[in-house]
This record gives C-alpha cells, structure tokens and sequence, in this order.
C-alpha cells in the first residue's frame, strides 16, 4: 500500500498530525529487506553495530545505544547519570518529564526538579543554580540538567546551552539533551551536529520522527554511561534481537533524510504564512517544522471539526492546535489544507 493509499484509508488526506506519522519509502524498505542481521544482545549484529558507530561518529562521542523509543533513550540516560534518589532538573514542560509517564520516578526512583520556561522556551540560568540542591542530608542529590532542543519546535540558540554547560561543569553534574529533533534544531540554527551537541554528556536523537525511520532512538554520549544504559536496556525489556532490520532504516534516514529537512521547514512556513492570513488565527513563525495556533476556543472547535471533516488531520485542543510538517507532506498538501481552511472561513 502506498503512503497516500494508506492516508486514504484513514480518511485523512493532509496528515499534519505529527512527524511520526511518515510511511518508511519504497528505498527505506527495500535497505531494511536487505540488511544484515544477527542477535544484537549476543553483540551480533553489524547493521545495529554500523548504525550506533555511525551515530557516535557523526556527534563525536564515544558510543552510542540502538533503542525502541526516545522515551527509552530518555530513561536510561536519566538511570545512567542518577541513582535511585538522586535528582533531575528539567523544565516543567520537558517531555522527559511531563510526557514519559513518570518514568524516572516510577523504574529509576529519581526525583524531577521540574523548573518553569521563560516565554522562549529557554530555562532562566538563575532558576537553574537555584534549583541545584547543596551537599546536606536533607535534600536529594543533584545529579544531571537535562536540557530539550528542539523545544516545542523552536530551535534554542547555541549560547543558551553553553551557558547552562557552564553551570553543570562548575557544580560537577551531569548534562543530557534530549534531541528528539536535535537535526531539525541544527537545521534552523546551521550549525553542525557535532558542534551542536559538544557540551552533552548524553544526547538521544529519534530516528522515527522527521528523519522517517518507522522505529527507534539512539542514546549517544559517554562510555561508562552508554555502558550502563546498555545493562538498563536489557533489564527494562529493550534488548532487541535481529533488530538490524530496524537499524538498516535507521541508517538509511541519516544518508537520505538529513539534508531534506529545510525542505519540511520551508513548507512550515508557507503553511504558517497561510494560516496566519485568516485574522482569527494568531501563531508565531516557525522556527522547524512544528507550528502552533492559537484560536478561540468555540471557533476552534469548529475549526476542528470541520477540518477533520475533510481528511485534514491535526491536533490540540480547541484553543491551541498543532501542525506538523514532514517526509510525506508535500507542497500541495500544504497548499491542499490551505484551501479547506479558507473553505471554513468563507463559510
Ligand atoms: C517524541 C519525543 C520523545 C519520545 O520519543 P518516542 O519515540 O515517542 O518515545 C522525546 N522527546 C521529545 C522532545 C519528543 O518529541
């Protein structure tokens, strides 16, 4: 079934949804058809081997970790860098803390210190030492910042994350950005992936979400704590067997995928531009590929609705909607949806 057969079948014909929503291409297929495998948690695998090589290569650091999900690459960063009762800084609307289910605190027994985003997304640097707990028995045990970029789209200037580098090293924690679009952030920014995350000890990067990889994270940093992460895989059930078959897409999303994402972040903002001309829409340009719209709440619903009607999917709620350009929105899928939102305008 083709990408646009499958879309049909859903019924949904402009799939903004997310980026996670990409059909792995006819190439993609035919790289994980042919790929060599072997039981990865006997250490067997090449592909799995090349791809996590590959992937430590590119960022400069010593290994990388082959993972079912970013929320897996996440966790066991977080297990890498803490024990149970040490302590976690993050922002208050980081995914590892406020859209992985708690899992820090529920597998790894570590404590979140959630901190409030300043209105660019960015952490303020004194909230940050602020928040960084003395050495005295009454309190947890601060172990590691963790850092997002792209955060909700936007792509977070390099001087910020040196600076809370900075913090980290004078105080002896840990530093991990979660980069579940970390390419897309290197995009925007134009900056290499390697300059990119220099100041992390760990980083996890999606390969399922714009670089079009059906499934798969990798956790990349390290030595001793991709060693760790490796035995927290296992025990937390994501020891993966041929699963070179998975890594082969992986590999073949950095060749071919890459390079193409300032093509996803171009139509972000036409169709940015093309929502923004309706006055009951207010958004910011988008910085990637993510675009948020803020609207009424009673025109939002039947915006929605409406929308959904006519097989243009998206999400949110009724008064914040999400955009997500990828892999397999075209120009005329973004010009397409365009025209259902006038529709609904002129009606
Ligand atoms: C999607 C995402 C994750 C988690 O990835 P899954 O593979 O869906 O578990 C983590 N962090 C950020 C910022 C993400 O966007």
């Amino acid at each position: 079934m083709s990408p646009a057969e499958s879309r049909t079948m859903n019924a949904i014909r402009f799939d903004f949804r997310s980026d996670t929503v990409t059909q792995p291409s006819p190439g993609m297929r035919k790289a994980m058809g042919e790929a060599e495998v072997g039981d990865d948690v006997f250490g067997d695998d090449p592909t799995v081997k090349r791809l996590e090589q590959r992937m430590a290569t590119m960022l400069g650091k010593d290994a990388a970790l082959f993972v079912p999900s970013g929320t897996q690459s996440n966790l066991l960063a977080l297990m890498s860098h803490c024990g149970r009762g040490d302590e976690y800084i993050a922002g208050q609307q980081a995914h590892l803390y406020h859209h992985e289910a708690g899992g820090a605190a529920v597998l790894g027994s570590i404590q979140p210190q959630p901190i409030a985003h300043q209105p660019d997304g960015t952490l303020a640097l004194a909230d940050i030492e602020a928040a960084i707990k003395p050495d005295d028995s009454h309190y947890a045990r601060t172990r590691v910042i963790a850092l997002e970029n792209t955060f909700g789209g936007r792509a977070l200037p390099m001087a910020y994350m040196t600076s809370v580098a900075e913090i980290a090293r004078r105080h002896g924690l840990g530093l991990h950005l979660d980069g579940a679009r970390a390419f897309n952030a290197c995009t925007a920014l134009g900056v290499g992936i390697a300059e990119f995350t220099a100041a992390f000890d760990t980083v996890s990067i999606c390969l399922s979400k714009g670089l079009g990889a059906p499934v798969g994270s990798v956790l990349v940093g390290r030595q001793d704590l991709i060693d760790a992460a490796r035995r927290t895989r296992k025990m937390l059930g994501g020891g993966m067997r041929q699963s070179g078959i998975l890594a082969a897409a992986g590999l073949y999303a950095l060749d071919h995928n890459i390079a193409r994402l300032g093509d996803d972040h171009r139509r972000a903002k036409r169709l940015a531009e093309g929502l923004s001309a309706h006055p009951a829409i207010r958004l910011a340009m988008p910085d990637t590929n993510i675009i948020f719209v803020d609207m009424d709440p009673e025109v939002g619903q039947r915006f929605m609705a409406f929308l959904k009607a006519r097989g243009v999917g998206i999400t949110g709620t009724y008064g914040q909607q999400r955009w997500v350009t990828h892999l397999d929105v075209d120009d005329a899928t973004v010009e397409g949806a365009l025209e259902q939102v006038a529709a609904f305008f002129a009606a």
